[in-house]
């Protein structure tokens, strides 16, 4: 009896084993075949390099991104899609209804370029100008968006040749003014957040939204993504103080507004050194614009300062914008001066990737990299997919792609006059993001 029930134990064991490794196998088969979604990716590469040159070529800033749409939705509308455009500015979102029931999953490029005078001497350089606050100035695709535009065309493309093997909704939002506006005085939404209020994510609703961004300071190849906060919530720092104008002689018959502007700069410097616990999340504070007075023998009557404020948890957040106008406010006073303290609209979250989606999707990665996903430090510049984040889960991540003959550790960063990136890493996006959309479709 003790040897039946052990044997039959060790029967149902067997069975159950194999019944997992069956389940695993057609798991598995559910998957997406990275094989075959490789070769349609190369297949449009070709186009996924033409895209991201004439793109280049023909940058536009934040909210002015009418061409770029335009060659967007145009190709969407060849691809049979729905499309919607003018969503949260020239924002274009289009649907992919795949054969068979299931989830929704969105994924997100943004299109804008910057006020930034190319100096790479690429054959396709951009030459263009364009009025930015109140001024022609150059602008340059110098944050990679251009890539990330022509790689989610491509995946569109990728992905409405298999449409009757999806099992599930897959939408593409192509996203306006993710670098900002310049006039955030007007106080309307802009960017992901335009498009979120505008309801990109509902209609159908969104279960799951990935998005990336072209680093050339990562290995060729890899991807880097981090569970958790990933990337800072960014804040406008706007310091006015106010002191009493004088004889630059004669300064104690008025207020000095500069010294009192020295004062509160270094009492800023505290913050994040000596009040707030950056054993649990760093924080960066900078100021990094101040303008008063303007002649060697005059007091000004008041400072201007600019600055910003980064964090990784919302809470920090808050304390660290309490404590910046009570040490600018208190050290004015000290003085007789006084500081007005405000932080501007234009405000970024934290973009926090979700660890159960994170987990969910490593393999993903790992798959689409060979490998070569790794998890990366946190990075203090700032990404407005962490609106879309807010509604839905959302898994953000980097593409590594140095450009060509540089080491990563060498390559000029985002937003440099120099910034380039391989286009032989677009591939990898590409089959990156059509893969974690299949796989999180086909996932149950
Ligand atoms: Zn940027
Ligand atoms: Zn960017």
């Amino acid at each position: 009896m003790q040897f039946k029930t052990t044997f039959a134990t060790h029967r149902l064991r067997s069975f159950m084993l194999c019944a997992l490794i069956a389940l695993g196998a057609s798991a598995h088969a559910q998957l997406a075949d990275v094989v075959s979604i490789t070769s349609r990716v190369n297949a449009v590469q070709p186009k996924m390099l033409a895209w991201r040159r004439d793109i280049h070529q023909h940058p536009e800033l934040s909210g002015q991104e009418q061409r770029t749409a335009k060659l967007v939705a145009d190709h969407l509308r060849k691809l049979g899609f729905s499309v919607k455009t003018g969503v949260g500015g020239h924002g274009v979102v289009a649907v992919l209804r795949g054969g068979k029931p299931g989830k929704v999953v969105a994924l997100r490029a943004d299109m804008d370029a910057l006020p930034v005078a190319e100096a790479t001497g690429l054959p396709f350089a951009s030459h263009t100008r364009a009025p930015y606050m109140g001024k022609e100035t150059p602008v340059m695709h110098a944050c990679g968006h251009d890539g990330h535009t022509a790689i989610l065309m491509g995946v569109a493309e990728v992905l409405a040749g298999m449409k009757d093997q999806i099992p599930g909704t897959v939408k593409f939002i192509f996203q306006p003014a993710e670098e900002g506006v310049p006039d955030e005085t007007s106080g309307a939404a802009w960017g992901a957040r335009a498009m979120v209020a505008e309801g990109v994510l509902e209609n159908p609703k969104v279960d799951a939204v990935f998005g990336l961004h072209i680093s050339p300071n990562m290995p060729m190849g890899s991807l880097g993504y981090r569970s958790g906060p990933m990337m800072a919530g960014a804040d406008t720092v706007h310091i006015t103080i106010t002191g009493e104008q004088t004889h630059g002689a004669a300064p104690w018959t008025g207020v000095d507004p500069i010294v009192a502007a020295a004062q509160v700069i270094t009492g800023l410097q505290t913050i994040v050194s000596r009040q707030l616990n950056i054993s649990t999340e760093p924080v960066v504070l900078t100021i990094a614009s101040i303008h008063g007075g303007n002649r060697e023998n005059i007091v000004p009557e008041s400072v201007e300062m600019l600055g910003t404020l980064r964090t990784f948890d919302e809470d920090m957040r808050a304390e660290a914008k309490q404590r910046i106008t009570t040490t600018a406010q208190k050290i004015a006073e000290s003085s007789g001066a006084k500081a007005a303290v405000r932080f501007g609209p234009a405000a970024y979250s934290v973009t926090v990737n979700p660890p159960d989606l994170s987990d969910a999707m490593l393999p993903t990665l790992q798959r689409a990299s060979g490998g070569k996903a790794m998890s990366i430090p946190k990075i203090s510049a700032s990404e407005d997919f962490s609106e879309y984040q807010k509604v839905a889960p959302g898994l953000f991540y980097i593409l590594g792609a140095p450009p060509k003959g540089k080491a990563h550790s060498e390559a000029p960063a985002n937003h440099s006059p120099l910034f380039d990136f391989d286009e032989d890493a677009m591939p990898l996006g590409a089959l990156s993001l059509s893969l974690l959309a299949l796989d999180y479709l086909s996932a149950r």
